[in-house]
């Protein structure tokens, strides 16, 4: 089963990846994460990416083409994937067509998690992570239990460069502009579910959780 979590900054991508992947054994590859890993590491993909991303701008195609196709080289996809954060754009989205047809894969179902921007706003400057683990929490709707500190490691929580009002303004603006025609190209395909994600979380998962039990059965 390979799956593809689409949705604006801040739906709740991550945290319903992670609720997926408890449940079925996929490889879960969020470019977000791939690329933050890059820019730590001072990589060359990192030395491109971090000002497009410190700004809130998409980092250019074929920077995002690279790291996919080096992905998908390894033979653990096999077992199925969940792309999160990917693609944002229509020409990705072509791209990845032709990767993964040369790959004899397809992607099978496109989870959209639907949300009204103001919902946003609380969820992407109350977001904190684990650096250690990558649990995610947010200090309003979803807070650990002691302040600051993950749940599952004790680790500092931190908050990304890119969580605050000014670069959710340009991310919106992206996400409207590029990633809202990708949704539109796989409407084409009738392979997109549309969850509502203003809901609390246990209720956007179990939404999710029918519609992948539909396409297991
Ligand atoms: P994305 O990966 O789409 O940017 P995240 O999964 O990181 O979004 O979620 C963004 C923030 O909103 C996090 O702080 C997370 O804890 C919180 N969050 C996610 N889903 C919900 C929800 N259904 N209700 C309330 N808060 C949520
Ligand atoms: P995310 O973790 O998905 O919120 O992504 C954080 C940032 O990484 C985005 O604002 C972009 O700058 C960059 N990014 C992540 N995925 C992509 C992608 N598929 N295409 C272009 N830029 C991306």
């Amino acid at each position: 089963m390979n799956l593809l979590i689409i949705g604006a900054p801040g739906a709740g991508k991550g945290t319903m990846s992670e609720l997926i992947l408890n449940r079925y054994e996929l490889v879960h590859v969020s470019t977000g994460d791939m690329l933050r890993a890059a820019v730590k590491n001072g990589t060359p993909v990192g030395l491109k990416a971090q000002g497009y991303m410190n700004r809130g701008e998409l980092v250019p195609d074929e920077v995002i083409h690279d790291i996919i196709v080096e992905r998908l080289s390894q033979d653990d996809v096999d077992a199925g994937f969940l792309f999160d954060g990917y693609p944002r754009t229509e020409n990705q989205a072509v791209d990845l067509d032709e990767i993964l047809k040369e790959l004899d894969k397809k992607i099978d179902m496109v989870i959209n998690l639907n949300i009204a921007e103001e919902e946003l706003i609380k969820r992407i400057t109350g977001r904190r992570l684990c650096p250690a683990c990558g649990e995610i929490y947010n200090i309003y709707f979803n807070p650990p239990k002691e302040e600051g500190k993950c749940d599952k490691c004790g680790a500092d929580l931190i908050q990304r460069k890119d969580d605050n009002l000014e670069s959710l303004e340009v991310r919106l603006s992206e996400y409207h502009k590029n990633t809202q025609p990708v949704i539109e190209y796989y409407e084409k395909k009738d392979i997109v579910r549309h969850i509502d994600a203003a809901q609390a979380i246990e209720k956007v998962f179990e939404d999710i959780s029918k519609e992948l039990e539909g396409l297991c059965r």
